[in-house]
């Protein structure tokens, strides 16, 4: 019993879900290592090399990328507080449950939203993203990279295109997609990008790395606005920059764990972890196919990260999913929101993307699919 035992021992589940994803045995050593002060030069090191690993999975030179402490929500609310002023004109594109997220966070910072929606797990032409933003001129345009609640990958080059030509900057929410996908941040011509550590990097749930083109740089520091102390951009970037001036004291094993998780991506090399997450999804896409379940989003704008099938008719997902954890462990997701009952959604990022767990949890998913009577 957890209540009453000097030791904690928590369960050991496969972790096949949307995230979090499962971790390499040397990020949890890396987690037990002896902690530093706030203003330890090691410390100073372990940021630096993060930034420069960081700037790699993302595709970007900006200088101005560090991790912030809080989830990937916190990347997305520095994201939106430090450049949507109360009253900016603030664009989102909406086709899942984080781009819902995106325009609450800008409801309750005051801004005045321009919500642009397509049904869950289509994405965006090129036509309507620009002619949206050519209309509507937002201050600011977010848009999410790889929507996780359904499995669809938005390009966002259109969007960061007609965006700049009107003066405006874009955010993108990259939390499922880094480190797992290609995301060429500079060529896309984004601005601002936030992650979180638990999803395709392999880290554990507790960081937000965030990343700000010289532009958005600029324009922070034209513009003085009221943003909250803890997720002020240029206080975070006072400490975690050349300043070093106190702001917080940093979460110092979770830097270890995420510094642990970015050299193992360098290892491994950017183009084969992405090759490896592609080959994982295709595998898994054809096991599906061949259980007789459909996707959710059509092939050029799935996911290598997030699969989303569709929950075949007459069988209660939950009652799968409770089938899967029982007999084998294995935890994947339902859908959110109006997809709820409708999808199951399967997690390929970081360690947990391998060709032996794509096998298990196709094995674990017909096995309890069969329970409820289906056959192919
Ligand atoms: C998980 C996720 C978030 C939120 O991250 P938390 O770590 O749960 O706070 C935001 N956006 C996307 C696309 C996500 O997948």
């Amino acid at each position: 019993m957890a209540s009453s035992a000097t030791v904690i021992h928590p369960p050991t589940r496969l972790l096949l879900g949307p995230g979090p994803s499962p971790i390499h045995p040397r990020i949890y050593a890396a987690l037990g290592q002896p902690i530093v002060g706030h203003l330890d030069p090691y410390l100073f090191e372990i940021f630096s090399d993060i930034r420069r690993l960081l700037q790699s999975c993302w595709g970007t030179q900006n200088e101005f990328t560090f991790v912030i402490p809080g989830t990937g929500t916190a990347g997305m609310e520095t994201a939106v507080v430090n450049f949507v002023a109360p009253g900016a004109r603030f664009a989102v594109f909406v086709n899942g449950i984080f781009g819902e997220r995106l325009c609450e966070i800008g409801r309750r910072r005051g801004a005045r939203l321009l919500r642009v929606a397509k049904p869950w797990g289509q994405v965006f032409s090129d036509e309507e993203a620009a002619g949206f933003i050519q209309r509507e001129r937002p201050d600011v345009v977010a848009f999410v990279n790889a929507e996780t609640s359904t499995g669809a990958w938005q390009d966002g080059r259109a969007i960061a295109r007609a965006a700049s030509e009107i003066g405006a900057l874009t955010i993108a929410d990259c939390v499922t997609s880094l480190g797992g996908m290609p995301i060429n941040l500079d060529a896309m011509g984004v601005d601002i990008a936030y992650s979180g550590t638990q999803k395709a990097l392999g880290a554990p749930p507790g960081l937000a790395p965030i990343t700000c083109s010289p532009r958005a740089v600029e324009w922070l520091r034209a513009h003085e606005s009221a943003v909250p102390y803890y997720f002020d951009l240029k206080l975070l970037a006072d400490y975690y920059g050349p300043a070093r001036r106190y702001h917080h004291t940093p979460p110092v094993p979770m830097f270890y764990a995420l510094r642990e998780a970015l050299a193992i991506i360098e290892e491994e090399g950017l183009e084969n972890r992405f090759a490896r997450h592609k080959a994982n999804h295709e595998a898994c896409v054809a096991g599906l196919e061949k259980l007789g379940l459909s996707l959710l989003v059509d092939k050029p704008h799935r996911l290598w990260t997030v699969a989303t099938p569709r929950v075949p008719a007459g069988i209660d997902d939950a009652l799968a999913r409770r089938s899967m954890s029982e007999h084998h462990g294995i935890e994947i997701a339902g859908g959110l929101g109006s997809l709820a009952g409708q999808i199951f959604r399967l997690g390929n990022m970081g360690y947990g993307s391998s060709a032996e767990n794509v096998k298990l949890v196709l094995g674990a998913l017909a096995e309890a699919l069969r329970e409820q009577g289906y056959t192919a």
